[in-house]
C-alpha cells in the first residue's frame, strides 16, 4: 500500500471515533470539509514548514487549502525562515528585486550578495525614470554613493506570523489528530488561517528565541501561572490557546517582555499521524487539550496528565459516576476540578 493510503486510513480511523458516519473519510484539518477516501486525489500532502526553507514536516490537507497556503503563508514564511537560517547577511540567500535608493534617488532593480561578499546592484534603466537616471549619472561622477534597500519579506511580518500560526496549528494536528481539531476555541485560529490577508486575531502570539531549534517540537509552556500550548519552529515559539485558557489575547499583551520558562514540557517532535484513539492532555490541574466531543462521549478516550516534572504522563481513563465516587473516597486520591478560565 502507498504511504499516502496508509496514513489517510489512520487519519480516517481517528475521525470515525468522533463521526461514525464519516468512517472512510478524511476531514481537512483547517476548513473541516469531509472527503471520502475514494476521492483521495482531492487530498494532498502538504508541507507544514515550507519546503522552500528546507522544511520536512508534512501532513494532509484538502487541495483547496493546500494551494491557498502555498500562495499565501508559505511564500513569506519560507522566504523568512531561509533568511534567518542562512546565518549570513540578509542579502545572501536570494537575489532581491524591487525598489531601492541611491543617494536618495529612487531606482528599480535587483541586488544580491556576490561570492566574495560584496553587494552587487543592477539598476533597470527601463523601470527607472529618465530624470533619476540623469541625476544618478551626475552624482556618480562626484559623490560617494550610498545605497539603501529594504527586503520585501521584512515588510510582510504579518504574513510571516500567519504562516507560523498555520504551521503551529498543523503540527498539533499531526500529533493529536481530531482530538486537537474538534475544540471550539480553535475556530478563531482556523478563521485566521483560512483568511490569511484579514486580521482575525489582532496579536498572534509569537516569541522570538535567540537559538534556533534544530527539530520543530510541540509542547506546553508556562508563563506566570498560565500554561499554553506551544509549537517551536526555527527561532520562534508560537503560543496557542488551551481549553483552560481559550482566549490568550489578554495574556499575550501581558507576556510582552517576559521570559519564557524553559522548563517546558516537550510532548513530541511531530513524527506524527499515529494518534489512534482520541486523547486529551492535562498539565498539572489545567486542561490543555480537551475535545468538545469528550463531554458525554460514547467512545473511549484517555487523558494524558503531565505533572510538570517528569517527562512521562500519567494516563487517565474516563470512569463511570459510581466508580468516580468510590475512587474519590480513597485516601490516596485528591480531587481536581477543571473549569474553563473565561475571566
Ligand atoms: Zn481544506
Amino acid at each position: 500500500m502507498k504511504k499516502k493510503t496508509i496514513i489517510l486510513k489512520r487519519i480516517a480511523k481517528n475521525l470515525a471515533y468522533f463521526f461514525p458516519e464519516h468512517s472512510d473519510h478524511f476531514m481537512c484539518p483547517t476548513c473541516l470539509s469531509p472527503i471520502s477516501l475514494k476521492l483521495s486525489h482531492t487530498i494532498s500532502e502538504a508541507h507544514i514548514t515550507p519546503k522552500y526553507s528546507g522544511g520536512t514536516l508534512k501532513t494532509y490537507l484538502c487541495t483547496g487549502c493546500n494551494s491557498k497556503f502555498g500562495a499565501h503563508q508559505d511564500k513569506w514564511l519560507g522566504e523568512y525562515l531561509r533568511l534567518r537560517a542562512s546565518g549570513r547577511s540578509l542579502f545572501s540567500t536570494t537575489k532581491q528585486t524591487g525598489r531601492f535608493s541611491v543617494n536618495d534617488i529612487a531606482v528599480s532593480g535587483q541586488f544580491r550578495e556576490a561570492e566574495d561578499g560584496s553587494l552587487q546592484f543592477l539598476i533597470w534603466n527601463n523601470k527607472t525614470s529618465p530624470d533619476s537616471l540623469r541625476q544618478l549619472d551626475q552624482i556618480s561622477q562626484t559623490e560617494p554613493l550610498s545605497i539603501s534597500a529594504e527586503l520585501p519579506v521584512l515588510r510582510k511580518s504579518r504574513q510571516v506570523e500567519v504562516g507560523l500560526l498555520t504551521a503551529a496549528y498543523l503540527m498539533w494536528f499531526k500529533e493529536m489528530g481530531y482530538s486537537w481539531v474538534f475544540q471550539r476555541h480553535l475556530d478563531k485560529i482556523r478563521r485566521q488561517i483560512l483568511n490569511p490577508d484579514e486580521v482575525v486575531i489582532d496579536q498572534i502570539a509569537v516569541a522570538n528565541m535567540e537559538q534556533e531549534v534544530a527539530r520543530p517540537w510541540i509542547g506546553i509552556i508556562e508563563i506566570g501561572t498560565t500554561a499554553l500550548a506551544a509549537a517551536s519552529i526555527g527561532h520562534h515559539i508560537v503560543l496557542l490557546p488551551t481549553f483552560s485558557t481559550p482566549d490568550i489575547a489578554e495574556s499575550v499583551s501581558s507576556l510582552r517582555g517576559q521570559t519564557i520558562d524553559t522548563r517546558r514540557q516537550i510532548l513530541r517532535y511531530c513524527d506524527g499521524h499515529n494518534f489512534g484513539q482520541p486523547f486529551g492532555i492535562m498539565y498539572q490541574d489545567k486542561a490543555i487539550v480537551a475535545s468538545d466531543s469528550f463531554s458525554g462521549a460514547k467512545f473511549k478516550y484517555v487523558i494524558l496528565r503531565y505533572d510538570g516534572v517528569s517527562e512521562e504522563p500519567t494516563i487517565f481513563y474516563p470512569m463511570s459516576e459510581e466508580e468516580y465516587q468510590r475512587m474519590s473516597k480513597e485516601s490516596n486520591v485528591s480531587q481536581i476540578n477543571i473549569t474553563p478560565d473565561t475571566k
